[in-house]
């Protein structure tokens, strides 16, 4: 599509938005920038955020794509696979992937997000802060924006406006009730809460940096992602309300039996542990999906504001930079917006909703079947499979998070084969000894079509 001079207004300079920014200012377009936020390089933090994010295969192709990964290089921490903590305090590390480069990489959202923005104004883009979308104005056409530097109204009557303002996306919920894009909000009874593992003496990390720890619980987890400066930011997710809940722990006695019960191990490592916990906010759990994301080429939605999942597998920010790319290449090819936001939605939607669920799976797999021998069994096995049929068997983790090259949907879908094809190879063995493995092989390789182009050797 030619861009001549022609202008677009994105709404909310996060991950999303910032990014994608960087890429339409690249194409020609007149790009700006609307966030509701007071600019985050002056402002404090916003409280109840993640501090950190796990930054996959799908997140570093799309920082390549823009230009602006070797900025972010340098603040990544490797992680190479999960620390399992169990109840009487040892610790085993599982490995992500099989390959000394199949790891996922930690990294400060709020670092991030400033890299982004500070692409984007080197690039030319007006970023305006303390401006809050509001929704359609009484005509329908323009959108209402709160401009809360002067604390009065405006309208934004730019075309086209793409939405990138989050779960909780403002535009999202006037596009449901105006264009009927059938839009479902579905909370997690479960919420999380952070808190920190600060360094050890000399800057030195308490525990090993080279993993993502887990303390899987069965109903509930903590987890730890450590960060350049040699500290942790952990995260407690827990059902809100019952017996061990959010609900439960409204002292510091509460808080400190439960921890001492069920993390002993990491007590001794958070200084003031009940009175940050009791300090800090419960972040809120959802899924989001629509049955569209687009009014025509009026206005579109991306990231978290189209597709919001829970974060067990670390794949929102991930997801929303590949919609970056997606949208990026369809506007190169499209004859106008309508095209271009259709076939975008044409490409992402079966992604995203392949995502969410295998996000919510996720949960399950992280608080509990990681203890399971069985499901080590079948790691293992998979592996091996994988070693033996790398073109056609690949675990679904591994191409969730380390092939960008295949589509969340289609790893779905022979994740789910090759689910059930390793839980009956698994069913009467204990270890890998006991499996014929020429048979395993055979089955999998009948099982499953080749996959190609992938990025296995
Ligand atoms: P956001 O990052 O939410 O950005 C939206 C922006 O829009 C914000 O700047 C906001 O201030 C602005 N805004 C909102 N409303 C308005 C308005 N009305 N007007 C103007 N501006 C507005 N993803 C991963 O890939 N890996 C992880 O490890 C991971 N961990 C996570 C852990 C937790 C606890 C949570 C909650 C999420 C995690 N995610 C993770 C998901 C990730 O945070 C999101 O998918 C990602 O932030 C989506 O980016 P976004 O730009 O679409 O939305």
């Amino acid at each position: 599509m030619e861009a001549g001079h022609k202008s677009v207004t994105i709404i909310g300079a996060g991950l999303c938005g910032s990014l994608l920014a960087v890429l339409l200012k690249r194409q020609g377009f007149d790009v700006s920038l609307l966030e509701r936020r007071a600019d985050p390089r002056i402002a404090p933090p916003v409280a109840g955020r993640s501090i950190n994010l796990a930054l996959s295969a799908r997140g570093i192709r799309a920082l390549q794509h823009a230009g602006v990964f070797p900025l972010v290089d340098k603040l990544l921490m490797p992680m190479r696979g999960r620390v399992i903590h169990s109840e009487d305090g040892a610790t085993e590390l599982q490995r992500y992937g099989q390959r000394s480069d199949e790891q996922i990489y930690s990294v400060s959202r709020g670092e991030l997000n400033r890299i982004l923005i500070e692409a984007s104004e080197e690039r030319g883009i007006e970023v305006r802060f303390g401006q809050e979308a509001r929704g359609f104005d009484d005509s329908g056409q323009g959108i209402r924006v709160t401009d809360h530097t002067k604390g009065s109204d405006w309208t934004c009557s730019d075309a086209p406006v793409i939405a990138a303002d989050g779960a909780g996306s403002a535009i999202r919920r006037a596009l449901d009730d105006a264009a009927g894009i059938t839009a479902t909000e579905t909370l997690l009874p479960h919420g999380y809460k952070e808190l920190c593992i600060p360094p050890g003496p000399g800057g030195r990390h308490l525990l090993d940096p080279r993993g993502l720890h887990i303390w899987p619980r069965g109903g509930f987890m903590l987890i730890a992602l450590p960060n350049p400066g040699g500290d942790f930011t952990l995260t407690l997710f827990l059902p809100n309300e019952g017996r061990e809940s959010f609900a439960s722990l409204e002292s510091e006695a509460a808080v400190e039996a439960f921890f001492l019960r069920h993390f002993a191990d990491v007590v001794p490592l958070i200084p003031g542990l009940a009175g940050s916990f009791l300090a800090n906010p419960v972040g809120i759990l959802g899924t989001v999906r629509c049955g569209g994301w687009h009014d025509r080429g009026r206005r579109l939605l991306i990231g978290d504001a189209a597709h919001a999942i829970v974060p067990f597998h670390g794949q929102g920010m991930n997801l929303a930079f590949e919609d970056c790319v997606v949208l990026d290449e369809a506007i190169r090819t499209g004859k106008d917006w309508e095209t271009v936001f259709a076939t975008f939605e044409e490409q992402q939607l079966p992604n995203a909703n392949a995502i969410a669920d295998m996000a919510l799976e996720n949960y399950v797999e992280m608080r509990d079947t990681v203890r399971d021998p069985k499901y080590k069994l079948r790691k293992e096995l998979s592996f091996e499979l994988e070693r033996r049929l790398p073109n056609r068997f690949i675990p679904r983790y591994s191409m969730v998070m380390f092939h960008d090259e295949i589509p969340y949907a289609v790893a779905q879908e022979r994740g789910a084969v090759q689910e059930s094809l390793l839980a009956d190879l698994v069913r009467d063995a204990q270890t890998l000894d006991e499996i014929d493995l020429s048979e395993a092989e055979a089955r999998a390789r009948s099982a499953l079509p080749h996959l190609a182009g992938n990025r296995n050797p």
